[in-house]
């Protein structure tokens, strides 16, 4: 195990983050209407194609380096910058990226992939149905076959970057497998549904799809794919988009706690004098920096062991993402009612801390998971 980053990446890391601050100055990332979150997400995913950061976790020849391990570094810092422009970029290029790029080698969507590392297009995936959990249901989502193109009719419930995605990547059952098909927006029988509000991530763009009978061309149906490996790969992927966008939530819940505590006064001196304060950010950072090494560990692992990989993952998932709501709260004590008050970065790592807990395998299911493949090994 070696978690040390090269020179290299470590000056990525700081160029992405440089970059991004700078586009972070003259636009609130974290809120907005449906034409603000498109601008956001333009002028955002133009900076971060310029860094090769799109290009990350793509099999892409020039990507600037390969590997999870430097990926969640990298996603790390992204996501402490802006929690809700993080989402948005991940869900289009690690999640919608990823599936379209399973089959790169049949050359299929080269265009789509190189319109997603130019930061031009928006990408969608579309998993989840209304009261049904791909964990315990079969999709209800079908495909039949219409000559070489297929039919596609189905309700998707939640789809993170739905009102300003370009293309979706709906994934449906089709000769009763797994299949993913690539439809783009504004194709007949494509519908969206409302924007839906959260109680964090304020700046996302989320709404359901109604697809009623879109035809979808062979080239843009990807699989069909056995069911249970491409789910566990799809969820693997989500939980370490999802493990970065805690430690990111952290890193801002630990550094705003930190700042607040050296510069806020009471009692005559700055409340960083008060050992109490002092402690909770010692366990803040205890814990930050111990979801850091276990996330880096499960990502070293994605690479080196992926046999192993999927159980060491939802355990720092479960870990991460519960210690993301744990740091925000302490921050959101040390900084008292400015704290409370709306608008800090603490206040808002609090809101969204609990969607990690909810999305890709739920802490729940995680840990039913975990139990079972301990008892299985031992
Ligand atoms: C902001 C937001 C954005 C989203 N974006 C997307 C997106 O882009 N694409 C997409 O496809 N989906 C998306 N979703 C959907 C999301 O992935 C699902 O909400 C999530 O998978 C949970 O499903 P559910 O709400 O149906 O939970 P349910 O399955 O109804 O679970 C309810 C509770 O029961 C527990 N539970 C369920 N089954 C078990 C079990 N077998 N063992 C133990 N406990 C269990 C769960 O852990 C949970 O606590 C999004 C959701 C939100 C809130």
């Amino acid at each position: 195990m070696n978690f040390d980053f090269t020179d290299e990446e470590k000056n990525f890391f700081s160029e992405v983050t440089k970059a991004m601050e700078a586009v972070a100055e003259n636009r609130d990332f974290e809120s907005g209407d449906l034409d603000t979150v498109r601008d956001n997400l333009a002028e955002a995913l133009a900076a971060l194609a310029s860094s090769g950061y799109l290009k990350l976790g793509l099999n892409a020849e020039d990507a600037p380096f390969s590997g999870t391990l430097p990926l969640m570094a990298a996603m790390e810092q992204l996501s402490g910058i802006s929690p809700s422009l993080f989402l948005a970029v991940e869900m289009s290029t690690r999640m919608f990226g990823r599936v379209v790029a399973l089959d790169q080698e049949a050359g299929k969507n080269a265009d789509i992939l190189s319109a997603l590392a130019a930061g031009k297009t928006v990408g969608a995936v579309a998993l989840s149905e209304e009261s049904l959990n791909v964990e315990n249901d079969p999709l209800t989502t079908m495909a039949t076959r219409e000559g070489d193109a297929v039919r596609v009719s189905g309700t998707k419930s939640l789809v993170t970057n739905g009102p300003v995605a370009d293309w979706f990547a709906v994934v449906g059952m089709l000769d009763e497998k797994v299949a993913v098909f690539l439809i783009e927006k504004g194709a007949p029988g494509l519908k969206l549904t409302d924007r839906q509000l959260t109680m964090g991530y304020d700046g996302l763009a989320i709404s359901g799809l109604e697809i009623d009978g879109c035809k979808v061309l062979a080239d843009q149906v990807l699989g069909p794919f056995d069911a249970a490996p491409f789910l566990e790969q799809l969820k693997l992927w989500e939980n370490q988009v999802l493990i970065a966008s805690s430690l990111g939530l952290m890193q801002a819940s630990y550094i705003t706690a930190r700042d607040y505590a050296k510069e806020h006064r009471s009692g005559g001196k700055p409340i960083i004098a008060y050992q109490e304060v002092g402690f909770k950010l010692s366990e803040m950072l205890t814990l930050y920096q111990t979801a850091q090494l276990y996330a880096y560990r499960a990502a070293w692992m994605a690479d080196d062991s992926p046999k192993e990989a999927g159980v060491l993952t939802l355990c720092a998932k479960v870990f991460c993402t519960e210690s993301a709501e744990i740091v925000a709260g302490k921050s959101l004590q040390v900084q008292s009612k400015d704290g409370y008050l709306a608008g800090g970065k603490a206040e808002r790592s609090y809101r969204c801390a609990k969607y990690g807990q909810i999305a890709g395998v739920s802490t729940e299911i995680a840990r039913v998971k975990i139990g079972d493949a301990a008892l299985g090994r031992f």
